[in-house]
Formats: C-alpha cells, structure tokens, sequence
C-alpha cells in the first residue's frame, strides 16, 4: 500500500505546488489524478519516484519509507512512464520492450522471457520481437508503447498523461488495453490526466487537484453523484452529473433481441430473413448459438452472382460486449469509434443481444446522465 501524508512541494520562490496532499492507495488500485493544467499533478506524480524531491511529507510504500529508499531499488518497485508513447526506430520490439529492464541490468534470458511473455498479451506473434517498429501497422506500435510501459514489473506504474496526443480511436482502443492488462497482472497505476472521461473510464478512484490541493478522492460514482463543491461540479460538467446512482444499468437492460441466421444457411434465405424481419443486418451463429460474424445488404447484393455461402460472404470482425457490461462503457465504444450497433454475449461467446445506436440516443439523456440541469 502506498501512503501520502503531507505531501508538499514549493517550488523557490513560487507558491505551494502540491499543497498537503494525504491520500492512500491500495495494492491493484488504478487512481487517476486529474485537475486543471499548472494544479500539481505531475509535480505530485514525480515525488511519488522521487524524480522531484518533496519540500516535507513523507511517502511510504508497505510501511517503508521512500525517501531512505536507495533508488535503484525504488525504480525496481515505482515505473515512470513518460508523456508520449514512442518506439525507438533504430531498435527491434524486443530491444524497445525491455528497455527499462536493460537499464535495470537484467539477464538477457529474463528480458528474452518478459518480451515473449508480454507480446503474447497483444495477440502478437513473437516472431515480431526481432523486427523493427517500421514493420509494425501504427496500431501495433502503440500497443508495443504499452507493453513497454509494463516490462519492468514494478508493481506501481506511474503515467503522466501518456495518451494525451493521441486521435480519439486509438485513445480509446489503448485505454482498453491498459485497463485489461492492468487488471490481468494485478498492478497499481496512477495516472495523471486532464480528460474526465478517460478518468472515470479507468480509474477506480480519482483524485481531483485545484490549486496544489486534493479537492475529492473518491470513485467515479460517487464523485459524479456527490460532487464535493462547486469547483469539482463545474469541473467535470453539468452533462455529466447523475441525480441517482445509475450504475445498475448493464447492457442487458436495454438490449434488444438481434436478428440472426446460422452458418449454414444460403444467401437467398438470409435476403428473405431480412425483408420478413425488416433489418438491414444479420448476424451469424453457429449450430450452437455462438457468435461468428454479421451479413448486410450491400455485403450480399455483391457476392450473390458468385456464391450462396454465408461463410464466404460474411464479416468476421463483429463488435461485441459481454453480458453484464456497464451500459455507459457500451455507449460510449458507440459512440466514439463510430459504429452502427454491438452485439452482446454471454460467456460461451453465444449472441443473447444487440445495442443500436439509434436505440442509445434517447436513453442517454435520461438513463444514464440524468436530466440536464434539474439541480440548478
Ligand atoms: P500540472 O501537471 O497539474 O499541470 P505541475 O505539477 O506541472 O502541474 O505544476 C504545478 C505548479 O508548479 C504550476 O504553477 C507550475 O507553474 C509550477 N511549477 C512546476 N514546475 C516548476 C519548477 N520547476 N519551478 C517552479 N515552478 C514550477
Ligand atoms: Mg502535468
């Protein structure tokens, strides 16, 4: 557990930075810090890897002081990881995935069995080790930024808002990626950003700074339901302020049953599954109920003069959710990555569901923000 009391920072001649900061954070927790620009969130972060010595305050992590720490053994435990996620072009995935363990002088069988290890994580093959971030797709590379953020296997990782420059797809593909192998290695992440969405998308908990101080640590939840003062209800909108806890809301909730057809089908009966049941898209199971693939219109009018098979004229890359995901996450990926609906299933991979984005508009507003502006 990693504990903050009184943590202060003034810089020479400036006001207080970091303002007696106390908070806690538990072993596996993802804590965000986010706050206006110049409020003492990186200064706070730094202290925490001592890249920034404290004015006073002490930081102990399990009970040991950081500051008697020698910093080789603090940079083992605390990992910095810098503003812009970047491969270096002139090393191999494998060089710039352990690059911090290289500082850190490990064996070059332990490096050689982190990156195999972490590059399985991305569903990369590991004959990507050996080339060069050039023969990577963009997406690829990022997802390498990521890994090489984890390879040191500190237990605390420390981000200052590393997906800051980023377009809004892959800011969201990369948050989901960060979260889950988060969440698989069991690592605490404290994450500095000024975005609330991607805060309340990740964080467990958020600490919101103004001004040097702490002015609300606390879950997502509970700070969009009860705000501590105006500063923090300004901050993070009236758009975004719940009137009652509506984190019940899962997807199952408000799914709706999807049109399907199964693999074995022909083109012709699928046209006709779409006219009766007046839909623009089908989606494929197999014998069992499990999710392969969708059909649409314009998919069928073009292969239909070659083949009646469903498998050849298919889609395989279909959106989808798990049963029991919060609403909210759900519209978001919607709404940010532009798609039409996503599917829902449930653990064998069976589809049981179907949001569209035309049924989310009108849900939005009232189940899951509330009512704009009843307050005032
Ligand atoms: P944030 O990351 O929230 O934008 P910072 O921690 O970078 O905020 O900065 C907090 C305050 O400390 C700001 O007013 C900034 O101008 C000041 N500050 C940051 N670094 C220094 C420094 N090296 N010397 C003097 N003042 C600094
Ligand atoms: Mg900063």
């Amino acid at each position: 557990m990693l504990k903050i009391e009184h943590l202060t920072k003034k810089y020479r001649g400036g006001k207080k930075a970091v303002n007696d900061l106390n908070l806690e954070i538990k072993e596996g927790e993802f804590i965000a810090f986010i706050g206006t620009s110049g409020s003492g969130k990186t200064t706070a972060l730094r202290m925490i890897n001592r890249m920034i010595e404290p004015s006073s305050g002490t930081i102990t992590l399990n009970g040991k002081d950081l500051s008697k720490m020698n910093p080789v053994t603090l940079r083992r435990s605390i990992g910095y990881v810098i503003q812009q996620i970047g491969l270096m072009p002139h090393m191999t995935i494998r060089e710039n995935i352990t690059l911090v363990p290289k500082l850190l002088k490990w064996s070059k069988e332990r490096k050689d069995e982190t990156a195999e290890k972490l590059i399985g994580l991305v569903n990369l093959p590991e004959s990507y080790l050996d080339l060069y971030p050039v023969q990577l797709s963009g997406g690829q590379q990022q997802r390498i930024g990521v890994l090489r953020a984890l390879a040191a296997n500190q237990d605390i990782i420390l981000m200052d808002e590393p997906f800051g420059a980023l377009d809004p797809i892959t800011r969201d593909t990369l948050q989901d990626l960060m979260k889950d192998l988060q969440q698989r290695l069991g690592k605490t992440v404290i994450f500095v950003t000024h975005d609330m969405d991607e805060a309340i998308k990740l964080a467990d908990r958020i600490c919101i700074m103004h001004n040097g101080e702490m002015v609300q640590f606390d879950t997502p939840d509970e700070i969009l339901t009860h705000p501590a003062n105006d500063f923090v209800k300004e901050f993070i909108g009236s758009h975004r302020l719940i009137q009652e806890k509506p984190s019940a809301k899962i997807v199952d909730d408000v799914m709706i049953k999807p049109v399907s057809i199964t693999l074995e089908k022909s083109l012709d009966e699928a046209i006709k599954l779409m006219v009766s049941k007046r839909v623009d898209t089908l989606f494929v199971t197999d014998g069992h109920g499990r999710l392969l693939g969708y059909l649409n219109v314009e998919m069928i009018t073009s292969a239909r003069h070659t083949t009646q098979s469903i498998a050849d004229t298919m889609n395989r890359e279909v959106e989808f959710v798990k049963t029991g995901t919060k609403l909210q996450d759900s519209v978001r990926r919607i709404l940010i990555r532009n798609l039409k609906n996503i599917t829902v299933i449930d653990e064998e991979k069976r589809l049981i569901g179907l949001i569209t984005r035309a049924n989310i508009v009108d849900m939005v507003y009232d189940t899951i923000w509330g009512e704009e502006n009843t307050e005032q």
